[in-house]
């Protein structure tokens, strides 16, 4: 299947948050207290309440204020970084389509995932389970739009074959962030400054300790595991199965039996 993807066009975008909403009633996410911090941004950062996130953007220009708009969410990374470290098969995985989901039975709250990811992008819920944007897998199975890219009114959000949206922002001559930053973002952007202006990694990469634990320790552990099992599939060969006395104990050292009554 052709990889899909988000074009996030922030020029587009005019803050009106349809989209934090859209998400909110698809995915059936609660509402949460917020504070007046001076500022149109609301709530401040990703919760395990919101998959999406407009950031507002002040920089004062002489007498002139500038606002731009980020729109954060998981970035569906080709290369995902929380899919590398969670060790529970199948909690984070990478669908048909490209895009990174999650499935909550299969995540054992280890929150590596956190850890591994450059964008500072999964959180927990109350279960601790891992939660984040996840494409709107669902919509998606059955020929729809995510629910945010349905709501947008000024299609700053698409959605649709990579390659092809891509083609298209370069044709318009726009400035492309995500095309093959970690194998190619699922979420990529059409920005109008530098990334790091819109607090983005100019070269986002997975934390050297992710391939520490992964080609490293992990193989080692699973080498160490397997030695252990052979260690003992040879002593039942050598010396048969272990014997139990007459109280049910195991003995390790068969030539030099419990006295009775021990
Ligand atoms: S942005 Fe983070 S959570 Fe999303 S796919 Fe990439 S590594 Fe995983
Ligand atoms: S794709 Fe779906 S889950 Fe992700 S932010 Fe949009 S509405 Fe929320
Ligand atoms: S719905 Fe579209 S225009 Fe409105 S805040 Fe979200 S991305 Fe921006």
């Amino acid at each position: 299947m052709a990889r899909k993807a988000f074009l996030i066009d922030m020029s587009r975008c005019i803050a009106c948050r349809s989209c934090q909403v859209a998400c909110k009633q698809w995915n059936k996410l609660e509402p949460e207290a917020t504070v007046n911090r001076g500022s149109y941004e609301n709530p401040p950062q990703l919760t395990p309440q919101l998959y999406n996130q407009i950031q507002f953007i002040e920089q004062g220009q002489g007498d002139e204020l500038r606002w731009l708009f980020m729109n954060q969410r998981c970035m569906h990374c080709g290369d995902a970084g929380c899919i590398k470290v969670c060790p529970s098969a199948g909690a984070l995985y990478h669908t048909p389509e490209g895009m990174v989901a999650f499935n909550q039975d299969k995540c054992i709250e280890c929150h590596y995932c956190v850890n591994g990811c450059p964008f500072d992008v999964p959180r927990y819920d109350r279960k601790k389970k891992v939660t984040k944007c996840h494409a709107c897998v669902d919509r998606i199975a059955n020929g729809l739009v995510p629910a945010c890219v349905k709501a947008c009114p000024t299609q700053t959000l698409r959605f649709g074959d990579r390659d092809a949206l891509i083609a298209e922002a370069k044709a318009a001559g726009k400035t492309v962030y995500g095309e093959s930053e970690l194998k190619g973002l699922g979420a990529v952007y059409i920005l109008e400054d530098a990334p790091q202006t819109y607090n983005l990694p100019a070269k986002p990469a997975i934390p050297a300790s992710i391939f520490l634990w992964k080609d490293v320790i992990k193989p080692l552990g699973i080498l160490g595991f397997w030695g252990a099992m052979g260690a003992a599939l040879l002593h039942y060969v050598t010396f048969g199965p272990k014997k139990l006395d007459e109280y049910g104990r195991r003995h390790d050292d068969d030539l030099n039996p419990p006295e009775k009554g021990a």
